[in-house]
């Protein structure tokens, strides 16, 4: 978990141009993101405390940005834009 305000992004978004996961959306605000090992890794994007939040059950360190989260997250800035949110 890592929330936009806080953590570095610009690796991680360097890594979801780069490797360019496949983002499914199961509701809004909920996606899933194809893994590079043929698996999927779930990832919830919502705001608390004024904060931007991203939560993947991938492996990496709590308050570190990863790559599935941030290809998720731009699917989800992205619908929440079109829908005016
Ligand atoms: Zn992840």
């Amino acid at each position: 978990m890592f929330s936009l305000e806080t953590a570095n992004i610009e690796k991680a978004i360097n890594n979801a141009k780069a490797l360019h996961p496949k983002v499914k959306m199961v509701e809004f605000g909920t996606y899933e993101v194809a893994g590079s090992k043929g698996n999927t890794y779930t990832v919830k994007c919502y705001r608390a405390h004024g904060e931007k939040i991203v939560e993947c059950n991938c492996a990496t360190r709590p308050g570190v940005a990863c790559k599935h989260g941030m290809a998720a997250c731009s699917l989800h800035i992205a619908l929440a834009a079109q829908r005016g949110h």
